[in-house]
């Protein structure tokens, strides 16, 4: 499990194209420098869109 303290940031995708926050996943901020991106399943728009990192509150 992530202890406080460890450079794991909990992260959420979001919808480039309807703007739903469609994933949650786990960003190692020492490998990962900018802002994620990928291309993910919508299930709303039942296709493939890009989804970018954003934060979870
Ligand atoms: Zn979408």
């Amino acid at each position: 499990m992530a202890k406080k303290g460890q450079a794991v940031e909990k992260i959420a995708l979001q919808c480039t194209e309807c703007k739903r926050k469609n994933y949650t996943t786990f960003k190692n901020r020492k490998n990962l420098q900018g802002k994620m991106e990928k291309n993910k399943y919508c299930k709303w728009e039942r296709k493939h869109t890009l989804h970018k990192e954003t934060k979870i509150k």
